[in-house]
């Protein structure tokens, strides 16, 4: 194989990963997306598998990648079968964190044998300083990532007793100049790499940078999780991209930055949607705050509740419904149910409409992607901007298994989720709640709009509730 071949091969991939973005970033073309992405790694992944097999000159380099091929391709191909919708940010995190382990053991493969991995170096030749820069980079970003990734991975699954994998801060005094010492020093032992080659000051960058990756995501629990996983998500890609540097592979210094710079760009718009800075966020320790309800739900307040049929009822008089899906539909996997639902009111003439938060569920896009799997008509899903204005002259806003999105404390100053925009589900006339108990959402926090008079809760898991509404409504 060429070098202009692989060069082809490689640019044909990356016009593959662009057009996956773009296509990735509407429900309506959002299929067309995936297959270009997995178009364009499969062009990717074979061209760099001959790439390799052609520099190792031997069947033994060959079948180490066939190895790496079979064992890695099944591996993901067996987990992506068994995610449920709902672990979805912890596989991501998962990926996050090969990504950074895959770029750590690269550069230090490359520190070991220059001459093997490093583009015009021959066998004892010194690792030239632009080359030890990259090296320096791709590794430590990449240690960052991996450790990290694990403590996001442990906080997103929730299950271990480990405590810094909980979701709640860790925070102590001093950590942020600790943070800021241990990232100085970082810096330094690379710097200290470049000038000397040494593998001492290398280990020692290393070791200081994955336990910054610790250090710098424990304090930050509760609700920024998403911005959290989409920041690693960038670095994992800039981690790639140094990497590709020192490889000189173009195709990992392209897709690298494509998901560098998407990630980076996924959580600016994540943060814009939280009302919050991305400092903030880093150094908030936000879902960890003394005035949070526990998921037992301490609050012993009285609340207006009611049977489905009682909900029923109420949606089959109303001339609008909008639907606010959450977190606990897609627990539920109530997404075929609600839109039979809508469909039975639509057909008695009512005006039925999906409100979707950016951040609710567990990952961006959660609602979408579950309302798109029940064939939702695209031309019912609103986003937050498009639908708040209208909650006002709504007569019934339904909300199933969402907490957070519709909490009117982000209204007031002193909540830890001040500022964050809400859907304005509590201008509707009247509002049916939809959850098993009284308990919290992901911040912990108690909601207000639970104990209006104008809302009714219907307790119950989300998919048998609205099963049950929509024989009602028949
Ligand atoms: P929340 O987590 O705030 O609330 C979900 C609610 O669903 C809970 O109060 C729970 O109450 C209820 N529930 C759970 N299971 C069921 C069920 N089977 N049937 C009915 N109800 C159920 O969800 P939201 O979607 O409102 O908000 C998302 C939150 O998650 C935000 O804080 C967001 O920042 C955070 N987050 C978002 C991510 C993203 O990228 N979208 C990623 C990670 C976190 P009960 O137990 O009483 O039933």
């Amino acid at each position: 194989m060429s070098m202009n071949l692989v060069t082809l091969l490689y640019l044909i991939a990356s016009v593959c990963f662009i057009q996956a973005l773009k296509g990735l970033s509407h429900p309506t073309t959002s299929i067309r997306g995936n297959v270009f992405g997995m178009t364009g790694m499969t062009i990717a992944v074979l061209t760099t598998a001959a790439l390799i097999a052609k520099l190792a000159g031997s069947p033994l380099g060959l079948s180490w990648v066939l190895v790496g091929l079979l064992v890695g391709g099944s591996a993901g191909a067996i987990m992506a079968q068994r995610v449920e919708m709902t672990k979805m940010p912890e596989l991501v995190a998962f990926m996050h964190s090969m990504i950074g382990l895959a770029a750590v053991f690269i550069a230090v493969a490359a520190v070991a044998e220059p001459g093997a991995l490093l583009h015009g170096l021959a066998k004892g030749d010194p690792i030239p300083a632009g080359n030890r820069l990259e090296l320096f980079l791709g590794a430590a970003i990449g240690a960052i990532t991996f450790s990290g990734s694990v403590i996001a991975f442990g906080k997103l699954s929730g299950k271990s007793k480990f405590r810094l994998f909980q979701g709640t801060p860790v925070q102590f005094g001093g950590q942020h100049l600790l943070n800021l010492v241990l990232g100085l020093a970082t810096v330094g032992l690379g710097l200290a790499f470049m000038a000397t080659e040494s593998w001492g000051a290398f280990f020692g960058m290393l070791a200081l940078a994955f336990v910054l990756g610790v250090l710098i995501i424990i304090p930050i629990g509760g609700a920024d999780m998403p911005v959290v996983v989409s920041m690693l998500n960038s670095y994992s890609g800039w981690a790639a991209a140094g990497i590709g540097f020192s490889l000189n592979n173009s195709m990992l210094i392209i897709a690298g930055s494509l998901v560098g710079s998407s990630g980076a760009i996924l959580s600016y718009i994540m943060c814009k949607a939280m009302n919050r800075s991305f400092i903030n966020v880093i150094l908030g320790g936000f879902g960890g705050d003394a005035t949070t309800v526990s998921a037992s739900g301490q609050v012993q307040r009285a609340v207006k509740s009611g049977s489905a049929d009682d909900a029923a009822f109420i949606l089959g008089n109303a001339e609008t419904v909008v639907i606010v899906p959450g977190y606990g539909l897609a627990v539920a996997r109530a997404q075929h149910a609600v839109k039979e639902l809508a469909e039975k009111l639509t057909e008695k003439g009512i005006t039925v409409k999906y409100a979707i938060h950016p951040v609710a569920g567990r990952m961006p896009g959660h609602m979408n992607v579950l309302l798109a799997e029940a064939e939702v008509p695209y031309d019912q899903v609103f986003e937050m901007e498009d639908i708040n204005g209208e909650f006002g002259q709504t007569d019934v806003a339904i909300i199933l298994g969402a907490n957070d999105v519709v909490n009117p404390a982000a209204l007031q100053k002193g909540s830890p989720i001040y500022g964050m925009p809400i859907l304005e589900a509590y201008k509707a006339k009247t509002v049916i709640v939809n959850k098993r108990s009284m308990a919290a959402g992901y911040a912990g926090l108690d909601n207000e709009l639970f104990y209006l008079d104008k809302t009714m809760m219907v307790f119950g898991d989300a998919k048998k509730v609205v099963e049950e509404m929509v024989k009602a409504v028949e």
